[in-house]
């Protein structure tokens, strides 16, 4: 074992404070790396203050990693010692369930291992996650980085960018379609990025007036504030395919309307409490309401190596890791664009 120094959180009320923690030796699939810069993800909110019932303390979150290999073991094919090298939102799974076989690591039917806050299957006690100096991973939960993007702004791929391509691929975006993204936040601006160079009509909707020239920016054709009802009617039934990355209560019978007949809107913002769905809103128009969890392994490196062929990474406010409760606050506030990622450089 070998000691690393992080931030965690003692309880759903403590602030994010110093910590150190033990990593396992590389085994022969292992690789060492020292973590470079990790997203901050509003899931790490979320499980930090203990929103969605199941943390565990002390918690070490973060799971948009990129870093540099220190050390590879005597199996290792990917890397070799010096490579930059990513990790997103698991470690582990047990890699022969009908899940795992299909490349869906994240449905694993014996519960994939998140990066943090789940039970550690090798060392034991619970996974710590990316805000720390540095994590120990079998090779096959890692990813490669396209060379020529830069790494800081590359990290939020790894959950927002994949979270993101993963259910625009599965309902076939693409050219001739009106999708819509809900939410202009860390999954949303990815959302908007990947839906354009996918060659979809690409719709915003946003509660804040203050990003509607950002969401242009970013690629979208148009962009609906939604607080507006005259805005929402002149979308009705138009709609191929809508993506709600929105964290809080809202309502989403508002935007199963704008779907056309046989539509899906996809929820991946995991508000804390339900959200109430009317059925008349789904059997008018045979509509569907479903949801994505991040995406496979092999589907994150399809998504990093399109990233790389487009150019794509996420536009990123940088942050040392002294100024992280500062971050969380600005995020429940809606104050980042697009994408608060910690130097960890920062970590001394
Ligand atoms: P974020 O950066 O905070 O973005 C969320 C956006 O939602 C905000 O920027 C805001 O956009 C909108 N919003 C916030 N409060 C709202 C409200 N009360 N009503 C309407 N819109 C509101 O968060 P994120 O990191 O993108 O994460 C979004 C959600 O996805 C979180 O719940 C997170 O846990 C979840 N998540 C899910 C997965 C998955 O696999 N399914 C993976 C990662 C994260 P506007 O200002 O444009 O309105
Ligand atoms: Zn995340
Ligand atoms: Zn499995």
């Amino acid at each position: 074992m070998q000691t690393a120094k992080a931030y965690s959180a003692a309880s759903a009320t403590s602030p994010l404070a110093p910590f150190s923690l033990q990593r396992r030796e590389p085994g022969p699939h292992d690789v060492q790396i020292q973590i470079l810069f990790c997203g901050v993800c509003h899931t790490d909110v979320h499980i930090v203050r203990n929103e969605w019932h199941g943390t565990t303390y002390p918690c070490v979150p973060g799971h948009e990693i990129v870093g540099r290999v220190v050390k590879a073991g005597a199996h290792v094919k990917k890397f070799k010692e010096g490579d930059i090298a990513a990790v997103g939102c698991m470690v582990d799974s047990c890699r022969t369930c009908e899940n795992c076989k299909d490349g869906l690591e994240q449905f694993c039917q014996q519960g994939a291992t998140f990066t943090y806050n789940a039970p550690d299957k090798i060392s034991g006690g619970m996974t710590y996650g990316g805000y720390s100096d540095s994590i120990v991973v079998d090779e096959a939960f890692t990813l490669r980085v396209p060379k020529h993007l830069d790494i800081a702004a590359t990290a939020p791929l790894l959950c927002a960018g994949i979270t993101t391509y993963s259910p625009l691929r599965f309902h076939k975006v693409g050219k001739g379609q009106k999708v819509g993204v809900v939410g202009l936040g860390g999954l949303g601006h990815m959302g908007v990025k990947l839906a354009k160079a996918l060659g979809a009509h690409v719709v915003v909707f946003t509660t804040s007036p203050n990003k509607v020239k950002d969401a242009i920016r970013l690629g979208a054709d148009e962009v609906v504030n939604s607080k507006n009802e005259d805005e929402m009617k002149k979308q009705l039934n138009s709609f191929h395919f809508i993506l709600d990355t929105v964290a809080a209560q809202h309502d989403i019978n508002a935007y199963l309307a704008l779907l056309r007949r046989d539509a899906t809107l996809t929820q991946v913002g995991v508000p804390a409490e339900p959200l109430s769905v009317h059925v008349s809103s789904l059997i008018f128009g045979r509509k569907n309401f479903s949801g994505s969890l991040i995406g496979g392994i092999q589907e994150t490196q399809e998504m990093l190596d399109f990233c790389g062929e487009h150019n794509i990474t996420a536009d990123i406010e940088l942050v040392p890791i002294q100024k992280i409760n500062e971050a969380y606050e600005r995020l429940v506030k809606n104050d980042v664009k697009y994408r608060f990622v910690i130097d960890m450089a920062s970590l001394k």
